[in-house]
């Protein structure tokens, strides 16, 4: 059991995919792991999943791996030279062509983008770090002026902020790579540079309920919609480090706050993504600022944070993540932690499951209980009392081996895979043993819901107040 209730995603890369590597960050508190589909070859990525697999097999614990797709990523051609020299104020041919461009000529092979362009565009290259603007456009090229000087190397990415590009979110490389991260049965996929509701439609479309979707937020259309895409997606990951370069930094703090409040809301897991712990790549401790910024995501309320290039490239994989799960745990225990806010959402009509997973956040506060044990066939009851916030711990028991994987990334779950119930006292037996496994004592009070008659999905209807040790 973790010692905190928010859940950490690691992003894996050359620093953490040995087996031994997968190892030691999983025990310093990884519950998600990322593959990022922009590296790494496919042979790579099933050794990779195949060691998750080992582990959980070994520790016998759901893990969830999900299976970032690159999306439309947009970049520069290649240069005769390898890069140019971006000088302030000089003038910059943008063609079409991918022949090895000149020093004048900055080649972008992206007709979609090039048609769109007007004078006044402002595009950002190599993740904001240069950037020129659009100035003339003619029946054959564009001309830009360069805003900040720099060295321009081959296959930079651009962001053209503020932008819609007419472009589908899945590109030939994204299909090909779903294709092979479902046969890999991974738990989720990840979608890049969403736009617009239908690209989570076209997505879904393609999944066709194999796996989880998880949108990522890292454009200001896909702001614009938010509350559609949210409520078509199973999870959403505010993606900072895109939406950094797209958005005015000072937007960015507000737009993470109002992402995780309408994710709240909506009853809809939500990651925090990107630069957490980024001095970590290289140095042994992260800044003051980077212990903040975990801290301020787990007050909002996320119900994860994620390492990217920290766990994938970084010096010091382990102690990111222990230092992560640290501050977690601390910020956790402040009792005026968002973290514990209920999504208190307003429903026209409530269900008996609503009732029953509100009650149990209400218990668990005058009782003070150290566990919740839910038993559910598809997840929904522990996705519930995870939305629900509670004080205590949900241990979530269902048959379904995937269900437990997925439930993996909700705040406060532990799943565990085990077979069904059959009978009342089976059912407060068995929660009892799983308290006991699971960090409770003896005498601590829990609360047990299952839906009955047992074993049939979605009737969430029983709740028991037990204490381990005394089973009555
Ligand atoms: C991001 O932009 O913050 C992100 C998570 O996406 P990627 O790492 O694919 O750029």
């Amino acid at each position: 059991m973790r010692n905190r209730l928010c859940k950490i995603v690691a992003t894996i890369g050359p620093a953490s995919s040995s087996p031994s590597m997968l190892r030691l960050i999983h025990d310093a508190g990884v519950d998600i792991f990322r593959l990022n589909m922009s590296h790494g070859g496919h042979d790579k990525l099933r050794t990779v999943v195949q060691s998750i697999r080992d582990i959980e097999k070994t520790l016998a614990t759901p893990l969830a791996i999900f299976a970032d797709l690159q999306g439309p990523k947009i970049r520069t051609g290649a240069f005769a030279a390898g890069s140019i020299n971006l000088k302030y104020g000089g003038e910059y041919r943008l063609t079409l062509s991918n022949d090895a461009a000149d020093e004048d000529t900055i080649p972008i092979p992206h007709k979609e983008l090039l048609d769109v362009l007007e004078p006044g565009d402002i595009l950002k290259l190599d993740d904001g770090k240069l950037q020129i603007t659009v100035k003339e456009k003619t029946e054959r090229h564009l001309i830009a002026r360069a805003d900040t000087p720099g060295i321009l190397s081959d296959r930079k990415g651009i962001n053209v902020p503020g932008r819609r590009l007419p472009i589908s979110a899945m590109t030939d490389k994204d299909r090909e790579d779903l294709a092979f991260a479902l046969d890999l049965n991974v738990e989720y996929i990840a979608l890049s540079f969403v736009q617009q509701p239908d690209d989570v439609r076209e997505a879904a479309e393609l999944i066709k309920g194999r796996a989880g979707i998880i949108s990522k937020i890292e454009k200001p259309s896909a702001v614009e919609r938010l509350d559609e895409i949210i409520e078509l997606s199973d999870a959403i990951m505010v993606a900072r480090g895109d939406l950094g370069v797209e958005c005015a930094p000072e937007d960015v703090p507000l737009i993470q706050r109002r992402i995780i409040r309408d994710c709240r809301t909506a009853g809809k897991p939500v990651i925090v993504a990107t630069h957490m712990l980024e001095s970590m790549v290289e140095s042994i401790a992260p800044t003051r600022a980077e212990a903040s910024d975990v801290s301020t995501a787990v007050y909002q309320g996320a119900d994860a944070v994620m390492l990217s290039a920290e766990t994938a490239v970084g010096r010091h994989p382990p102690t990111a993540v222990a230092i992560m799960d640290r501050i977690i745990a601390a910020t956790e225990k402040d009792d005026e932690s968002g973290s514990y806010k209920s999504a208190e959402r307003e429903a026209e009509t409530y269900t008996t499951a609503d009732a029953i997973t509100l009650s149990a956040r209400r218990i668990a506060e005058v009782l003070d209980c150290s566990l919740a044990v839910a038993y559910t066939k598809t997840g929904s009851t522990a996705r519930r009392l995870s939305r629900d916030r509670p004080h205590c711990r949900v241990i979530a028991a269902t048959p379904d081996e995937k269900v437990a994987r997925q439930l993996a990334l909700y705040w406060g779950v532990q799943p565990v895979v085990t077979e069904d119930i059959s009978h009342f006292h089976e059912m407060v037996e068995k929660a009892d043993t799983l308290a006991k496994t699971h960090g409770g004592k003896d005498g601590d009070r829990i609360i047990i819901i299952a839906g009955y008659p047992f074993g049939k999905r979605g009737r969430t209807n029983t709740l028991k107040i037990s204490r381990i040790g005394a089973i009555e």
